[in-house]
């Protein structure tokens, strides 16, 4: 695995243990060339999903793009980053678990939507507000530029 600071492939693996409720296994990691410490997350792939967006385009499913959206909406909310990873654990399994490979963005954003609501009514308002114009987008891209905005700046 790839240093994220550094870009030394060369890293070692200092602790490996279940996450998630055994949905994923947690590795910290670390970089003797630089010294960095991170943390990676493995799961089980049980399909490639791919997403169809509102103009007939079609996307890989991104988890990462998925958790960033996710992440700026639930910004200085009291929600600890492991219910985070679960909400999104739980949403990719829901996706995974649809009997499609093929999904349609819409419905990846109303899944969000539901789940954010469950844990942050403050981060749902968020991401249900920028969501509307997303709708009409339909660029995640743009969506996630779209949302940070609206947040107070980054400490
Ligand atoms: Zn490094």
């Amino acid at each position: 695995m790839r240093c994220p600071f550094c870009g030394n492939v060369d890293t070692q693996v200092k602790d490996s243990r279940p996450a998630e409720d055994h949905v994923a296994i947690r590795r910290r990691r670390f970089c003797p060339a630089c010294g960095g410490r991170f943390t990676t997350y493995e799961r089980v792939q049980l399909r490639d999903l791919v997403v169809i967006k509102s103009n007939g385009r079609r996307e890989d499913f991104d988890r990462d793009k998925l958790e960033r959206s996710i992440r700026i909406a639930l910004q200085k909310r009291p929600v600890e980053p492991e219910r985070m990873d679960q909400m999104i654990s739980g949403i990719v399994r829901r996706l995974e678990s649809m009997g499609e490979t093929d999904i349609p963005s819409k419905v990846i954003g109303e899944i969000v939507m539901e789940s954010l609501a469950r844990i942050d009514t403050v981060a749902y308002v968020r991401f249900a507000s920028v969501y509307k114009n997303f709708q009409a987008a339909d660029d995640f891209d743009k969506f996630v530029s779209e949302l940070r905005p609206n947040l107070p700046p980054q400490e």
